[in-house]
């Protein structure tokens, strides 16, 4: 498990590239939400990047989601992000616990969502599949505006961004245009959360708008299998 120690040289490395990603593109720190990707990290470590700092939290899964948060309720201020695919029957988990979910695509879900939500709106980021993966999740660059509409007429969801996972590659410069992509689409659709990048191209991603930067490995090191 890491150290608290770790974590902060960890922190303060990850830090100075987001900084400089936001100097090269004159954009202001203070845009640039780090998540930090805790997922199948024990509640423990989470701690330790709480004392480090860190308030925004990123998981994958509903049931761990809804774990952790009830582990680490004592921590005032602590916001929590999924990021991951749900299904409808643990979509309940997301609707009590989560502050973010940046994973919307299927109006089935948001419909659950909508409807175990309790007290403010539950924000939500559309995935868009930008690059157009026959494999990927998300919603087809076209389709984006009809679903956003449709999003819209539920009570408890307030549509804030758009998410995207760009296609897997070993250059972080092949991102670049699907970032943009997303980008472009957000501004059209006045939509300004921006979910993009992870360890292996945030920098990019800020370079190009990301709000929201969801890092994992960069922080906390090799997820345990
Ligand atoms: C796991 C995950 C991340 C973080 O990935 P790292 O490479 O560890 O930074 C980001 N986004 C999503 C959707 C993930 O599932």
């Amino acid at each position: 498990m890491i150290d608290t120690a770790q974590l902060e040289k960890n922190l303060e490395a990850l830090e100075g590239r987001i900084a400089r990603a936001c100097a090269r593109a004159g954009r202001r720190e203070a845009d640039v939400q780090l998540v930090a990707v805790s997922k199948l990290h024990p509640p423990e470590v989470l701690r330790r990047a709480y004392a480090c700092g860190i308030r925004h939290f990123g998981e994958n899964y509903a049931q761990e989601l809804r774990d952790k948060q009830a582990a680490l309720a004592d921590l005032p201020g602590i916001r929590w992000h999924a990021i991951g695919p749900v299904q409808t029957k643990n979509a309940k988990y997301i609707a009590k616990a989560a502050h973010v979910f940046h994973a919307l695509e299927k109006l089935e879900i948001a419909a659950e969502l909508s409807k175990r939500r309790t007290g403010e709106p539950l924000d939500c980021l559309v995935e868009v599949n930008v690059a157009r993966e026959a494999s990927k999740a998300g919603i087809d660059h076209g389709e984006v505006a009809a679903f956003v509409e449709q999003v819209r007429a539920l009570p408890n969801l307030k549509v804030t961004g758009l998410m995207t996972m760009p296609p897997l590659t070993e250059d972080p410069e092949a991102a670049r245009l699907p970032f943009r992509a997303l980008h472009a689409l957000g501004q059209r659709l006045g939509l300004r959360e921006l979910s993009m990048g992870s360890t292996h191209d945030f920098e990019v991603a800020i370079e190009e708008g990301a709000t929201l930067v969801r890092v994992g490995t960069a922080l906390f090191g090799e997820r345990p299998a």
